[in-house]
């Protein structure tokens, strides 16, 4: 399955699942990385078209500067993320 397959997040250092990235965002949404970091592996934007609001696939194939914080604070929620699954 799609939601099976791994890779080395660059932002984390480790490998993830995609199901991992799918969720991972600010307010469970996909990581705003998701179409750089799988669009190699696949057909990553005809998976999200399919899977997620024309809204959310916009914010992702588009995504905003975010503010420093913004990022940070998105790093420390998948870091809290990671150790509830060790
Ligand atoms: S989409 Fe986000 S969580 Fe997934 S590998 Fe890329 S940076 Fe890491």
């Amino acid at each position: 399955m799609t939601e099976e397959w791994r890779r080395r997040c660059p932002r984390l250092g480790h490998e993830v699942l995609f199901s991992y990235c799918l969720g991972c965002g600010m307010n469970g949404e996909p990581c705003l990385k998701t179409a750089d970091c799988w669009w190699e592996q696949f057909d990553v934007v005809a998976y999200l078209k399919a899977h997620f609001s024309q809204e959310t696939v916009a914010r992702l194939l588009n995504p905003q500067p975010q503010p420093k914080i913004t990022g940070i604070l998105e790093l420390i929620e998948q870091a809290k993320r990671n150790a509830g699954k060790s």
